[in-house]
């Protein structure tokens, strides 16, 4: 795996969260030479241990790099770590890629896109799928938008991350295509839970009614990764309901623009609220099976 000129280009990383983390091992696996950056930065010390040179801001992350790729939270804090004052964008060199692979939508992707450009800096977005576990063993999806030699550039990179690595069209498009991901993930994950509490109110045993499931039609990640977690109360770990609602949060955000009524979209958020509101924000998106038990409490 090389670019262009035969050698692996020096990787800058921001963001060592349940995903960053082991994605930026990945890379190091790779034989990437990375300069990793986390805000909290004790979190920076295993990919220190794994061979990472580590740098005090994503300024300083970016300075020598090549390709600067960012992972955070939510659009504020992409701005931040991109283009705030201990930014990426004044570290790196003109010229130079940023690749950002957090969930934040296509409008704000156009948008850090263009601070980018002014400062020459070129950006693709690249929105991934799969999860800690996806992230662990780099079987992710990942959706890029950008400009084909960009995208070109960032490859032997994006899959040293991931296993379906596609380009979808220009800058935004990676963004739109991790929207859609989120509604159909969401809306399993949430089917997951009323099918889990029928089976346990029509006394079936829940493991072995998954178990027959996930070998037909509406066997899926979701019912293979996430109802054994639901059945066993396992929270931790995943992904976070915060973050889901926020993804769903940039879901109707983009439809109100374009008129889409999203009516699933729109009932999910309300049982999200309420597993938040039950204290799980911070949990696993298989938390949200405490909604279906507490309404279905009798
Ligand atoms: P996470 O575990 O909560 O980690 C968030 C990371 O962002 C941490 O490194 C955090 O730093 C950093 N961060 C947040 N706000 C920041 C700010 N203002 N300045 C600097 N750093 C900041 O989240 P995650 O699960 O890795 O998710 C990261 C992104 O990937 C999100 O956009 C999420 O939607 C997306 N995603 C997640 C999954 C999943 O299953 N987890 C799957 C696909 C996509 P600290 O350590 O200092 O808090």
């Amino acid at each position: 795996m090389t670019d262009a000129g035969g050698t692996l280009p020096a990787i800058a990383f921001v963001g060592l969260g349940a995903m960053g983390a082991p994605m930026a091992q990945n890379l190091l696996r790779a034989g990437f030479a990375v300069t990793v950056h986390n805000r909290t930065r004790h979190r920076e010390e295993p990919l220190v241990e794994a061979g990472a040179s580590r740098a005090s801001s994503p300024a300083e992350a970016a300075r020598d790099a090549e390709i600067c790729i960012t992972i955070v939270s939510d659009v504020p804090d992409v701005e931040e770590v991109i283009c705030g004052p201990e930014g990426v964008l004044n570290g790196l060199r003109a010229g130079r890629l940023v690749v950002d692979m957090s969930t934040i939508g296509p409008k704000a992707a156009r948008a850090v896109q263009h601070s980018c450009a002014q400062s020459n800096v070129r950006f693709i977005d690249a929105p991934v799928s799969g999860g800690p576990s996806g992230a662990q063993d780099a079987s992710l999806a990942i959706m890029a938008g950008g400009a084909e030699a960009d995208f070109q550039e960032a490859l032997s990179a994006l899959r040293a991350m991931g296993k379906t690595v596609a380009l979808m069209g220009p800058v935004g498009a990676g963004q739109a295509a991790k929207l859609v991901n989120q509604v159909i993930g969401a809306g399993t994950f949430c089917a997951v839970a009323e099918g889990l509490m029928l089976a346990r109110k029509l006394g079936l045993d829940e493991t072995q009614t998954m178990d027959v499931i996930a070998g037909g039609a509406a066997g899926s990640w979701m019912v293979e990764r996430l109802a054994p977690k639901m059945i066993g109360h396992d929270f931790e770990g995943g992904f976070k309901i915060e973050l889901q609602a926020k993804d769903l949060r940039l879901v109707i955000e983009n439809a109100d623009e374009l008129g889409l009524p999203m009516p699933l979209t729109r009932m999910i958020r309300q049982f999200l609220a309420a597993a938040a509101a039950e204290g799980h924000a911070q949990h696993g998106t298989q938390s949200v099976i405490s909604v279906w038990e507490r309404l279905s409490a009798s």
